[in-house]
């Protein structure tokens, strides 16, 4: 994903991603632009911020501390996993390095003066690091939600609600079509299911994303007397989160929960923890690879032992036909696991009801509508409560203001 503002006097870029459901590369932007902004770290946000720099790009690239510390390891995974998979290459290591010579932080709170406009960052509440983008121009108001989360979870603290004089938003609408249940409904449900799992000798495999679901689980899990085992770059994400204790509402407790957790640092330490019951919390969150693939193969046939999922699983990946189908297919395994799946949805995205209680607060002009599936019947359901709303398609330009 990426949105290309021309302010009459300055051209910016924000977010430059990869489509998460197709792979699908944006659209190639203008190099001659004043500032790139990013609002966090996951890939539909950020996967190709160093491709700007390989086409030519040589100016900033503004964000969080806390998104550019999981940038630097998501791009150097990335090449490691290009090299082993040949798949496209969209940039080179040197790439990363002259984007990451060219980083400016920006924090929720502050701004950043050009020409003719003023960008501020806000606290969007969705993982450590992220923000909203507001764009002040010619006397007007333009809000960009990224991936936004309004209310408090374990982790983070909800996004900033309160707005004035705003006359857009482009705003993310992953959830329009759903409410989430009770989160502390669903966290004791998911805790009493770690529970049973433990007391039955059995194993319970979390798979999960390492940028923030990792950390949020930490801290859910975090007093239970059970064993609890990181692997996967989760290790490295949570150690980069901690690294900027601003950016998650309870650092101590964090800091805390990760201490507690046994990390597996070498292959090699797998096979031994198998022996007795514990909780394994390790990448990938959709189960297309990573240490996730090795503990399936060792646990599947074990009736005492349990998969959970905790977060979205997109179509076409594992954990989705895991869902769908029962079967657990992923490289060459094609096995009907015997373990209990159970799938808990944690989401750091707004739900519908917060969504419409933002824009009736904030009251803008017009609201623009990206980031989820049929947005345009969204953007319907909202005319008819009497808003402008309107859903833009890839590659479409128009007047804002
Ligand atoms: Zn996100
Ligand atoms: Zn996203």
């Amino acid at each position: 994903m990426g949105i290309e503002i021309d302010t009459g006097v300055e051209k910016f870029l924000w977010e430059y991603g990869v489509s998460v459901q197709t792979g699908e590369l944006p659209l190639q932007p203008t190099t001659r632009l004043d500032a790139v902004f990013v609002t966090h770290a996951h890939l539909d946000h950020s996967a190709m911020l160093p491709h700007l720099y390989r086409i030519g790009y040589r100016g900033s690239v503004y964000g969080d501390p806390a998104t550019f510390g999981f940038t630097s390891i998501l791009y150097r995974d990335y090449l490691k996993l290009q090299k082993r998979f040949g798949f496209p290459l969209n940039f080179l290591i040197e790439d990363v390095k002259r984007m990451e010579r060219n980083i400016r932080f920006l924090r929720p709170g502050e701004s950043e003066d050009f020409t003719a406009s003023t960008i501020r960052f806000h606290n969007a509440g969705h993982i450590p690091g992220s923000v909203m983008i507001e764009l002040e121009t010619h006397g007007k108001h333009i809000l960009f939600t990224g991936d936004v989360k309004f209310i408090d979870t374990r982790l983070m603290t909800g996004a900033v609600k309160k707005f004035e004089n705003i006359d857009v938003i482009i705003s993310e609408s992953t959830y329009h079509y759903t409410n989430h249940p009770d989160r502390k409904g669903l966290e004791r449900e998911f805790r009493k299911v770690v529970c049973e799992t433990i007391e039955n000798g059995g194993i319970c495999l979390i798979p999960a994303f390492a940028v923030g679901r990792t950390q949020e689980l930490l801290l859910m899990l975090e007093d239970l007397d059970y064993p609890i085992y990181l692997d996967g770059m989760g290790i490295h994400a949570t150690e980069s989160v901690l690294r900027h204790p601003k950016s998650i509402r309870d650092h101590k407790k964090l800091q805390r929960a990760f201490s507690k957790a046994h990390k597996i640092r070498r292959s090699v330490e797998r096979e031994r923890i198998l022996k007795k019951p514990s909780v394994i919390i390790t990448t990938a969150g959709m189960l297309n690879g990573g240490p996730v693939v090795y503990y399936m193969e060792r646990l599947h046939d074990r009736e005492d032992s349990s998969i959970v999922l905790t977060g979205y699983q997109v179509e076409g990946t594992a954990g989705r036909t895991l869902l769908d189908t029962g079967r657990f297919v992923v490289n060459d395994m094609d096995i009907k696991p015997k373990m209990k799946i159970f799938f808990f949805d944690f989401s750091a995205h707004t739900d519908r009801n917060h969504l419409l209680e933002f824009y009736n607060k904030v009251c803008p002009e017009k609201i623009l509508l990206i980031h989820g599936e049929k947005t345009d019947e969204f953007a319907k359901e909202l005319k008819n409560m009497g808003f402008d709303a309107y859903a833009p398609s890839n590659g479409e330009t128009f007047k804002l203001i």
